[in-house]
């Protein structure tokens, strides 16, 4: 019986039946990335159910020097979550921990276990007329371990920030076995280094998040979502700007451009354009209120009438009502979803100064288009942030191939763009294991020397998430 064996046995009577798959077909959905580029391989997945059972598996792995590979909804956009092709590793599935086991609008605070499900938390705050203000499209499967330890971001960081700035304390068992008890929820907590703050966006190689402590915002009482179009990526950061001097109620804005919309029309059943006319460029604005006495919407109408007088959008439309407003949503949430059909996409997470991104965004475009001929070059998404999904698909002719055969190349010559405007190669989804040869490459040396002794000291038998993040 060889390690992995072992452990495996030995994991039974602690988890029981349900905490340990071993039947190859159970296992296989969760073994390639959300994109189907990454396959791994592994014997068992392992789920525990507490955090006690958590850590005597973790003791077990360093015991065994076997290594596990944590695990949420799978929806990581580096493979982060996906296992070597070896089978060396064993899956740990945080997904029967899927207990909130506290959530307080007197005290804002959420305890929700790492299995929790982003969507069954908004629901939960929502309750309560509270509000948890980080959304993503994967909200429906994504848990709070993942978006933990990938640090996510999501449609509201302009006004929320990342969850690094909507976490109150994590607990965590670490790779010796121990558990690290963070959840106090404490405003403020000088006591030198922060162990919160290292294992968020850690990507399970310093631990395996158990609980986080969430920060709640009241409920929204209503909301405007409006839909616009603009001439160019400058237009519609000049438009951010313009909507910032009239109103704080922006929380959303989406960039979305043509060849997306199209995309996703093609492919996503039952979307439609929400403006009659093409426009070259979108911009999806979400203005909220927690006044029930408030009218955001006529105050959003008058501001995008006066950004309309101002030449500064071409055609706006503001939805008429609540499902309006999820169609619009539904676009922008399905950009992933429709290039994942279309297959021949490459993506690129990056960030750039704000200011710079409109100058960056086309650019790079002309660059890779003309390096790479019969390639399109755009970018979507959280433009108010500075972080834009820069994606580079492939020519309509373009051979089966041309992922395998061009894709590095085209990455490479990104992140150089990227690394030479003063960005980085990922601004939200991390670096898993498809970034990390260049993350490598280009990060500077004493930022991989202090990530290497950090690892080195938490997990010096590298038991957690080995060929993940660290170079
Ligand atoms: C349609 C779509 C839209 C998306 N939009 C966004 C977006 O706007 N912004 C954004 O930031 N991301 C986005 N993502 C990416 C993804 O949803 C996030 O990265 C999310 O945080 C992953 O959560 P998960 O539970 O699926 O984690 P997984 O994919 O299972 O894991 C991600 C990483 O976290 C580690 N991990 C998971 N759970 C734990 C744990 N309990 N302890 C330690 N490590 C753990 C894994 O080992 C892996 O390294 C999107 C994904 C999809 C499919």
């Amino acid at each position: 019986m060889d390690a992995a064996q072992q452990l495996i046995a030995t994991a039974g009577p602690i988890l029981g039946a349900k905490g340990v798959i071993t039947e190859p077909a159970e296992i296989a959905p969760w073994l390639s990335d959300w994109r189907g580029r990454v396959h791994g391989a592994s014997p068992a997945i392992l789920a525990p159910a507490s955090t006690d059972e958590v850590a005597a598996i973790v003791r077990l792995a360093a015991q065994h020097r076997v290594p596990l590979v944590p695990q949420g909804g799978n929806t990581g956009m580096a493979a982060g979550a996906t296992p070597p092709p070896d089978g060396s590793a064993i899956l740990l599935s945080l997904r029967r921990m899927h207990r909130i086991r506290s959530i307080d609008a007197a005290g804002r605070i959420a305890v929700a276990e790492a299995g929790v499900v982003l969507e069954t938390l908004h629901h939960a705050a929502n309750e309560i007329g509270m509000r948890f203000p980080l959304t993503l499209g994967a909200r429906g499967s994504c848990t709070i371990g993942g978006l933990t330890s990938t640090n996510a971001g999501g449609t509201q960081v302009l006004k929320f920030g990342t969850m690094r700035a909507l976490i109150a304390g994590v607990e965590a068992v670490l790779p010796d076995g121990s558990i690290h008890s963070g959840l106090s929820g404490l405003k403020k907590d000088n006591r030198g280094y922060s162990l919160d703050q290292l294992l968020i966006g850690a990507e399970g190689t310093l631990g395996v998040v158990t609980a986080v402590a969430l920060r709640l915002v009241p409920a929204v009482a209503s909301r405007a979502v409006a839909w616009t179009g603009v001439a160019s990526p400058a237009d519609a950061l000049a438009l951010l700007r313009f909507l910032e001097h009239r109103t704080t109620s922006v929380e959303g804005f989406e960039l979305v451009p043509r060849d997306s919309l199209e995309l996703v029309l093609r492919h996503i059943p039952g979307t439609r354009a929400p403006l009659d006319d093409a426009q070259p460029w979108h911009v999806l604005i979400e203005a909220t209120t927690v006044d029930p006495a408030a009218d955001i919407a006529a105050e959003l109408q008058r501001c995008l009438a006066d950004a309309l007088g101002q030449k500064l959008i071409a055609d706006a439309v503001i939805a008429a009502n609540e499902a309006q407003a999820e169609a619009f949503w539904r676009i922008r949430d399905s950009i992933s979803e429709a290039e994942r059909v279309d297959g021949q996409t490459l993506a690129h997470d990056i960030s750039v100064p704000v200011a710079d991104m409109p100058r960056f965004m086309t650019e790079a475009a002309r660059e890779v288009e003309r390096a790479f001929p019969g390639v399109i070059a755009s970018g979507f998404g959280h433009l108010g942030d500075g972080n834009i999904h820069f994606h580079v698909r492939a020519a309509d002719h373009a051979a089966p191939d041309w992922y395998e055969r061009e894709g590095a190349a085209i990455t490479r010559m990104v992140d150089n763009l990227v690394t030479a405007a003063g960005g980085s190669i990922s601004a939200e989804h991390g670096i898993g294991q498809l970034k990390r040869e260049e993350f490598a490459r280009l990060a500077p040396p004493g930022r991989i020397h202090a990530l290497l002794a950090i690892k080195h000291a938490l997990d010096p038998l590298g038991i957690m998430n080995p060929g993940k993040l660290v170079p």
